[in-house]
């Protein structure tokens, strides 16, 4: 049942999506704007003003985009083109200004439905442990949490989004769409300022593999922010880590591990994927991602009270990270609590003890602390909540 269920969800195709019966622009790439303007016997080089305007300077109207004749604009329009980006619909502020945002996607998404982002000031330097040293601390280095899908069909025990369950397959517009919707709200200048991207909201990237390929592409590409300033987290979705392991480095994010316990017993207990993908397949899989210079897999592991968070499961740990024989960290989140769900959160003197046995075994460990969990925006809290 739950195989056939995921080979289901795993077949899905990126198509350009629609916005009511209107068509976006936002979410096409060169190669489709060349064809768009092929087609209304346009000079190619219009896909430049396009992709400039779209996805460089954020305008949010076709109207707006002035570099382009009026003429063309009103046919298009007349056509039935419009730019339909992803838009932010409400935004609840944290005291350690973190911001989560419900975005809305006109026409596509089933109707009222919402995908959640999240705004990192100073973010948690992209994965902690990957960007020491670098730069100033200043607001400039901010951390954008998107989705990949709304709600999850992966059902892990301890996260809120699970508890949605599937309800949309986001397009590649869709996901690129909430990251220049937050670099448009805070008007980040990709570039100058410095700025990283966790595919780490609702969903499960890997059951959406093309459009969140797609997204990849087109903000690499076109809004010029560096695969290696992206990381991809998967709850350890086989095919998907094999199909990512074949993706050239110019346009691969970093990978992530949701690994969250030591062993298969424990791990099937708290994420039931586990029965169909144990760890020892997932971390085969992993092997097949070649490595950039310097470049390590991250390991996440949740800390459930009781359940994972014990000085065995350390060492235990230690060992799992160790014979996998991969360039690799560990992050450890503590559990950040949802209604419904009965896990404990660990106190900090664990979390620092579980690191320091890491530590200690020769496994790099660093603690990742919670963001914005007073508006439930820290790992695993996003659901569609309209509540502060
Ligand atoms: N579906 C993907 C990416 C989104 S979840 C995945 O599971 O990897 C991002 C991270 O948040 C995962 O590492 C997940 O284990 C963690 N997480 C989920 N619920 C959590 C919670 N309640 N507290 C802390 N971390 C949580
Ligand atoms: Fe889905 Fe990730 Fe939550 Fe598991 S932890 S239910 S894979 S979003």
């Amino acid at each position: 049942m739950m195989a056939k269920k995921l080979n289901e969800l795993f077949s899905l195709d990126a198509s350009a999506h629609r916005v009511g019966c209107k068509r976006a622009l936002f979410g096409l790439d060169a190669e489709a704007l060349g064809e768009l303007m092929g087609g209304m016997g346009e000079p190619s080089w219009r896909s430049s003003q396009f992709l400039e305007a779209m996805y460089r300077q954020y305008v949010t109207e076709l109207s707006a985009i002035t570099t382009l004749p009026k003429v063309l604009r009103d046919r298009l329009d007349h056509e039935g083109w419009q730019m339909g980006r992803p838009a932010i619909a409400k935004a609840f502020q944290s005291c350690d200004g973190t911001e989560r945002y419900l975005v809305e996607f006109e026409g596509t998404a089933p109707k009222g439905q919402t995908a959640e982002a999240v705004w990192m000031p100073e973010g948690d330097e992209g994965e902690a442990g990957d960007l020491e040293g670098e730069g100033a601390k200043d607001w400039r280095r901010a951390t954008i949490c998107v989705s990949s899908q709304i709600g999850c069909a992966v059902n892990c025990r301890f996260c809120l989004t699970a508890k949605l369950g599937l309800q949309h397959n986001l397009t590649g517009g869709e996901i690129a769409g909430q990251v220049v919707a937050v670099l448009d709200r805070h008007q980040v200048r990709v570039g100058r300022d410095r700025v990283n991207l966790v595919f780490m909201g609702m969903g499960e990237p890997f059951l959406n593999y093309d459009n969140f390929m797609a997204a990849v592409r087109l903000l690499v590409r076109e809004v010029g922010i560096s695969p290696l300033r992206m990381t991809v987290s998967t709850s350890g979705i086989v095919p998907g880590i094999e199909k990512f392991a074949c993706e050239p480095p110019e346009i691969r994010p970093r990978l992530a591990i949701s690994l969250n316990a030591p062993n298969d017993a424990v791990r099937a207990e708290i994420m039931p994927i586990n029965r169909k993908w144990p760890i020892s397949e997932v971390i085969e899989a992993v092997r097949r991602v070649p490595l950039r210079p310097r470049e390590r897999i991250t390991f996440e592991y949740v800390l459930l009270g009781g359940v994972t968070d014990q000085p065995e499961h350390a060492r235990e740990l230690a060992r799992l990270v160790r014979r996998a024989g991969l360039p690799a960290k560990v992050n450890l989140i503590a559990w950040n609590p949802g209604p419904g769900i009965e896990y404990a959160t660990p106190a900090a003197e664990a979390v620092e003890a579980f690191q320091r046995v890491l530590v200690g075994e020769g496994i790099p460990a660093f603690i990742r602390q919670p963001r914005g969990r007073d508006i439930f925006a820290a790992c695993g809290q996003l659901k569609r909540t309209v509540e502060g």
